[in-house]
């Protein structure tokens, strides 16, 4: 852990290099079950950038038992978020890495005000001019259903759903062979509690962007495919028109 306010925006750790100044980043907000691990995954394929989910490297860290999971897990395991200092500081060391110098995708970050303050933070130390925020807009009811039925495969991450696109030979990775598996999380009872916390956490966040005009809203009621035409739209759209800048 390295210990820093990112209450303050201005005391994010200096990089050593500013690599990313014409760099595309696309944020990705929405509840749990809105889609957001497979969108990001596409829309990363589609520009070339780095998909960078703060659910994996939380859970990366698990499987690994470093400090920061002693922390995190408990939290995890019963829908609470992560503290904010713990999850600047890992998306801070994670995107000072040279593979995201042509931009990310951020899947499940900022969740929180502070979070957003501490990215906007990184992004002028970076001097990053553009971000686009998409807000996955669905029903809370499908929420729970696509969670529940959903299974990942344990080598890359691959997403199932067992209803809507289950994989061709059961339990089994369409793409690498790996083994499907169900998140410890996804439970109903943890994923309400996942919903819930999101609700509590979000609008703020919602509010700060919008007022900053960098927030799309994005329909993610349809299937994938559906929703990736829509956000691509979106992209497109955004990176003809002027970007507004990074207040
Ligand atoms: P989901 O969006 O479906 O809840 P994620 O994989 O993004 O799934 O996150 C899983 C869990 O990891 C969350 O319930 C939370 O405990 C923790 N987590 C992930 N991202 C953050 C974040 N930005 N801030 C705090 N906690 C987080």
């Amino acid at each position: 852990m390295n210990g820093l306010d990112f209450r303050n925006q201005r005391t994010a750790r200096k990089p050593l290099r500013a690599p990313w100044q014409c760099a595309r980043m696309v944020v990705l907000l929405g509840p749990p079950g809105a889609g957001k691990g497979t969108q990001a995954q596409r829309i990363a394929a589609q520009y070339g950038l780095q998909h960078l989910s703060t659910g994996d490297m939380l859970r990366d860290n698990i499987q690994r038992d470093t400090d920061l999971a002693r922390r995190a897990k408990l939290l995890i395991n019963r829908g609470d978020l992560v503290s904010d200092e713990i999850v600047l500081g890992m998306v801070q060391d994670r995107i000072a890495q040279t593979d995201c110098e042509n931009g990310f995708v951020l899947d499940g970050f900022p969740r929180t005000l502070p979070q957003a303050l501490g990215l906007e933070g990184i992004c002028r130390l970076y001097k990053s001019k553009s971000i686009t925020v998409l807000n996955m807009v669905t029903e809370p009811e499908r929420l729970i259903r696509r969670l529940a039925n959903r299974r990942i495969c344990q080598t890359s991450g691959h997403i199932y759903s067992l209803v809507d696109r289950p994989p061709i030979r059961p339990g089994f990775c369409d793409i690498d062979g790996s083994e499907l598996v169900q998140r410890p999380d996804d439970t109903e009872s943890v994923i309400r509690e996942r919903i819930r916390t999101y609700e509590r956490n979000i609008h703020p966040v919602i509010d700060y962007y919008s007022s900053r005009g960098l927030l799309y809203e994005v329909d993610a009621a349809g299937d994938p495919d559906a929703v990736t035409a829509n956000i691509l739209k979106v992209l497109e759209r955004v990176k003809l028109t002027h970007q507004p800048e990074i207040a």
